[in-house]
Parts: C-alpha cells; sequence; structure tokens
C-alpha cells in the first residue's frame, strides 16, 4: 500500500488550518467508510489524509423554534435514533434505517455522505425534499449552499478546496406535513439503491399546499423531481392524481445502465417509487 501523510485533528480550527493549508492535497476522513476503500483500490494517491473523526464539537442533532442543525460528524446511527428527526424529517430516518448495516452506520457521517456525492447517497434525497441547506466552513468564514446547488457531478459538489461542511440545516415544516423515503435496491440490506425516493408533503383542506420529491440512483446527481411537484401543486390528494403525476417522473430523471439495472427498468420503477412515497404520505392524513 501507498504511504499517505497523516493529520488528526480534534478542534475545527486545527482542521481548518490544515485545509487552508494542504488545499486540494487535503483528503478529510470522517468514518472513512467511503475514503478507505477508496485508498485500497488506488483512487485516493499521494493526498494528505486530514482525520476528522474526533471532532465532537460537529457531532450533534440540535433544534430552534425554525430549524433542525445536523453537525457534519453526525453519524447514520445518530440519525436512525434522533427524536427530534423523527418527529420533524422521517425521511431522513427512514433513510438511515435502510442505510448498510449497522457497523457502517456507526462510522459513517451525515457529512462524508454528501460530501462524497454519489447519485445513490442515501441521504441526499431527504435532504433535497426536506430543502435542507449545507454550511461550509473555511478560514475565511462560513457559506450556506442550498443543497439543490450542492451536487455538481458524479463525485463533485460545491465545496471549495479550502471548505468542509459544517453543518445541514433543515428548516421545520408544519405540523400538516409528513414525508418518507423509499429505496429499491437488490436486497433489503447492504445494498446501493436502484432507485430512492423522498417526498414531502403539506396537505390543507384536502389539497396539496407543498409538495417536494427528490430522487437518488436516476441520474449524475441526486435531482428533484420537478415537473412532478408542478403538476401536484394545488390538486385534490387522490390516488387517481399521484399516479397520473408520478408517471411523468421520467421528464425529470435520465438514468444509465449498469451492473444494478438498466436504464429502461430505473425509468418504470421510478414513478411506481415515488407514487408509493406520496401514497404512503397520505395514508398518514
Ligand atoms: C459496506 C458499505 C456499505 C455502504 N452502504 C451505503 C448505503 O447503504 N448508502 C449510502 O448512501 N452509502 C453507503 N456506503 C457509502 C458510505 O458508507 C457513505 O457514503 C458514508 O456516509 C460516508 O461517510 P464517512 O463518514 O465514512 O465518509 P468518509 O469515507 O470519511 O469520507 C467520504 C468523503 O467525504 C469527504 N468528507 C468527509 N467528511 C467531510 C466534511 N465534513 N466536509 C467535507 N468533506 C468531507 C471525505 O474527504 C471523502 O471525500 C457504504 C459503504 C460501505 C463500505
Amino acid at each position: 500500500m501507498k504511504s499517505f501523510n497523516y493529520i488528526s485533528v480534534v478542534t475545527l480550527n486545527q482542521a481548518l488550518e490544515a485545509l487552508q493549508q494542504e488545499k486540494e492535497n487535503a483528503c478529510l476522513v470522517a468514518g472513512a467508510t467511503n475514503v478507505l476503500p477508496f485508498i485500497r483500490y488506488k483512487k485516493i494517491n499521494n493526498k494528505t489524509l486530514i482525520n476528522i473523526r474526533n471532532l465532537k464539537e460537529l457531532r450533534y442533532i440540535q433544534e430552534t423554534d425554525e430549524k433542525i442543525f445536523i453537525g457534519s460528524l453526525t453519524t447514520i446511527t445518530d440519525l436512525e435514533k434522533s427524536d427530534i428527526l423523527k418527529k420533524y424529517a422521517p425521511a431522513l430516518v427512514d433513510a438511515a434505517r435502510n442505510f448498510a448495516d449497522p457497523t457502517t452506520r456507526n462510522s459513517a457521517t451525515i457529512g462524508g455522505n454528501i460530501a462524497n456525492a454519489s447519485p445513490a447517497a442515501d441521504t441526499a434525497p431527504p435532504l433535497l425534499a426536506l430543502d435542507a441547506v449545507v454550511v461550509s466552513v473555511s478560514k475565511s468564514g462560513e457559506r450556506k449552499i442550498p443543497i439543490d446547488e450542492f451536487f455538481t457531478g458524479v463525485n463533485m459538489t460545491a465545496l471549495k478546496p479550502e471548505e468542509m461542511i459544517k453543518e445541514i440545516e433543515i428548516p421545520k415544516n408544519p405540523a400538516n406535513s409528513h414525508s418518507h423515503f423509499i429505496k429499491l435496491g437488490l436486497r433489503n440490506a447492504m445494498a446501493i439503491s436502484i432507485v430512492s425516493a423522498a417526498a414531502v408533503l403539506e396537505i390543507e383542506s384536502g389539497k396539496i399546499k407543498k409538495v417536494r420529491i427528490a430522487l437518488g440512483s436516476v441520474a449524475p446527481t441526486p435531482v428533484r423531481g420537478r415537473t412532478v411537484e408542478k403538476l401536484l401543486m394545488g390538486q385534490d390528494f387522490s390516488d387517481k392524481v399521484i399516479e397520473k403525476a408520478s408517471s411523468r417522473i421520467h421528464e425529470d430523471i435520465s438514468p444509465i445502465s449498469d451492473i444494478r439495472a438498466s436504464r429502461e427498468y430505473r425509468q418504470t420503477v421510478a414513478s411506481v417509487v415515488v407514487k408509493r412515497a406520496l401514497q404512503k404520505i397520505g395514508g398518514i392524513y
């Protein structure tokens, strides 16, 4: 195995100093569940590894009256167990429950999941549907990046080389709003998604007042289902309306064929997964 420069930090300031110094040469290591396989398969070479795993100050889930704040070092297990998220962001809890296996969930972090920017990242569709904002930080200060501007390509993000994710902000939805996430894989556990979808619905007097739909594994980045959202806005909430709108999801996605599924299969099941996510929320009302 190749040798790497290695720095371990215990404060955010130390991490930012190291990032400022190393810039493009830096590779942050949080839970290492992506980084270690990348090293093993030589996808990462000649980098300075900056271990941020011990930055306790970035591991939290907090709330104010209007928002939820999730520190970037928060693990997937923390998401799964959070009462705040169970109440205000159940789609993110669903995603955490469907993520890998318990051992991986104990190490993997939400910051690492979105920074790695896989089209199949399980926390991405819920965060998109929940209108999350990524707060990045560098020696120059903080910057807020709406999540729908964060993913710029396969394994690419809007982060600058000297920046890291500090936290993720999620606006609290009103009490008549609910969310759900569905992941379709080749098996029920330890599977990368073939298609995943998250939905947020707010219904008032039987009509759809707000809707957000987001999908994973159907485009180079996680994507919003904006065509379907537009079709649903202001409509009566009914199975017929949901079915008709969901059938148009192919207009929002651009899947590829790979070892897990063909383009055509993904296109077909995407409409089913979106429909089921919306119906599941509808069942709550
Ligand atoms: C067996 C196995 C099963 C898996 N199953 C799933 C699954 O079901 N669903 C899924 O979505 N993923 C899965 N993954 C992928 C991986 O576990 C996740 O992407 C995980 O969330 C990455 O988090 P991490 O803390 O381990 O990141 P790391 O591996 O430490 O880092 C990943 C990337 O993010 C960068 N990074 C980390 N933290 C920050 C930060 N705060 N700011 C900026 N950049 C940062 C790193 O530099 C690196 O480029 C699986 C991986 C394995 C090995």
